[in-house]
């Protein structure tokens, strides 16, 4: 937790209402939405940029995002969302910890996120999509979680490895819950 973050503290404030939580993200409403129905998926912990975001926890906080849209479309009726992030100071990133932004869309809601394509010739689309390409060598790596150590005392009743394996198990498990 960064003390000076606004982000941070709204995640350790007991007393903000929290719409989900789990152990890596929490989902609150935008306190200035865009449309009716504006949720943020913010990690728990203090990232700046989606680049310093371990894979697992990119992974998890957009899976929350995929669920939170689906939760805007039944519960508010949207008749799409958009899912945004906006990475670093030049796109739009007013506060330094990453989150996803995803908002409910209606027809006629007045959000406009339309461009004016760009009118390039054909070698300087070659030559953008080659230098993009260099540096895509590692992008099918995943970052796993790595196991947190056991801090509980496992009870090695030695009746079978079986009993023993699903007391690991349920430690495992437990581990998970905040
Ligand atoms: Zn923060």
């Amino acid at each position: 937790m960064k003390k000076d973050c606004h982000y941070c503290q709204l995640i350790a404030d007991k007393d903000k209402k929290k719409i989900y939580e789990d152990d890596k993200v929490v989902v609150i409403p935008h306190d200035k939405p865009a449309t009716e129905g504006h949720v943020l998926v913010i990690p728990k912990e203090h990232y700046a940029i989606i680049e310093q975001v371990p894979d697992y926890i990119v992974s998890h906080a957009f899976s929350i995002a995929n669920k939170m849209s689906v939760a805007l479309f039944e519960s508010l009726n949207a008749q799409g969302t958009n899912i945004i992030v906006n990475n670093g100071v030049a796109a739009g990133q007013e506060s330094a910890h990453f989150f996803i932004n995803v908002i409910a869309r209606r027809e006629g809601d007045g959000m406009d996120f339309q461009w004016r394509p760009k009118q390039l010739g054909e070698e300087e689309m070659s030559t953008i999509e080659l230098q993009i390409k260099e540096q895509t060598k590692s992008v099918g790596e995943f970052q796993q979680e790595k196991e947190k150590p056991i801090e509980m005392q496992t009870k090695t009743r030695k009746i079978s490895s079986g009993t023993e394996e699903k007391e690991n198990y349920l430690l495992k498990r437990f581990r998970k819950i905040p």
